[in-house]
């Protein structure tokens, strides 16, 4: 059994000014159809703001080593542990992983990454993406100064993937959720839709829209028609309809 992480976890992170670490595995809760939470205890040097991620390595179907991202949900310092909320209605490597791990396992975590967090300035945050977004979305959104409001427009699989949380009391918050129901992932109307029917409020606002590739491209020209400028759109693709994530975690840009 390994001692620590992989020697290239650690390099890596130096690469990145950022942590390695062989972590382990608290538990796992299948908490709707869609979504494992996988709480891992680790150092807190792993962890980075809200809106950050870990990588995860985990092995492919062929036995490659391949790294995948993960945002952190919440993080309890008392046990040293953050959580992450893990899609696993699909087949992949990082999806099996999380589906087959246990608790005791050991994990090699790099950390932490990301480089969009909550824009301080702004009146109101409005969330856009779907169910691998809601890990960083909730934890953005508890980390808003009162007052404060949140929105956030969501497609689920199915509404038992609708999985709320719980906010301070001075924080507005309003919730769109989008059933898919047969649209195929890459089709953005159901999102578009759900955005079209909300009215943006006035002042500053930022949007962060964390999901599907082709659909965020889409949200985010609907979002400039809608009037925010590029400084107020935060877009992060986390996967793509139809290809793997590549090695290092991300979706492929070319077109
Ligand atoms: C910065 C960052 C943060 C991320 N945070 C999260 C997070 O908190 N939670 C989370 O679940 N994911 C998150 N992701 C996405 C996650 O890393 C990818 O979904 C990853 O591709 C899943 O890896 P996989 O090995 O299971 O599938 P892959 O090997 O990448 O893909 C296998 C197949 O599954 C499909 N697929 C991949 N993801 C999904 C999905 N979500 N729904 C439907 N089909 C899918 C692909 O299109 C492909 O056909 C994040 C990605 C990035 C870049």
């Amino acid at each position: 059994m390994p001692s620590g992480p992989d020697q290239s976890s650690i390099e890596l992170a130096a690469r990145l000014n950022a942590h390695a670490e062989l972590a382990t595995i608290l538990s796992t809760t299948r908490l709707s159809p869609s979504i494992t939470e996988v709480i891992i205890k680790g150092d807190h040097h792993l962890v980075g703001p809200p809106g950050s991620d870990v990588m995860i390595r985990v092995v492919d179907a062929k036995g490659r080593y391949v790294r995948r991202r993960y945002s952190v949900r919440r993080v309890d310092e008392t046990s040293e542990s953050f959580a992450l909320w893990i899609v696993t209605s699909h087949e992949g490597p990082g999806s099996t992983w999380a589906s087959s791990a246990r608790t005791g396992d050991l994990v090699d975590v790099v950390g932490p990454r990301g480089k969009i967090t909550l824009d301080p300035l702004a009146d109101w945050h409005l969330f856009v993406g779907d169910t691998s977004g809601l890990a960083a979305f909730y934890r953005m959104a508890q980390s808003i100064e009162t007052p404060g409001r949140a929105i956030f427009i969501v497609e689920v699989a199915t509404m038992d993937d609708a999985l709320t949380a719980p906010f301070d009391e001075g924080l507005g918050v309003t919730g769109i959720f989008v059933d898919r129901t047969s649209r195929p992932h890459d089709d953005a109307s159901g999102l578009l839709d759900g955005l079209s029917a909300f009215a943006l409020p006035p002042d500053v606002g930022h949007a962060y829209v964390f999901g599907e590739f082709h659909v965020m491209r889409a949200i985010e020209v609907a979002l400039r028609d809608r009037g925010l400028d590029e400084h107020q759109i935060s877009t992060k693709a986390f996967w793509r309809t139809g290809r793997h994530n590549a090695e290092m975690g991300e979706p492929e840009k070319d077109l």
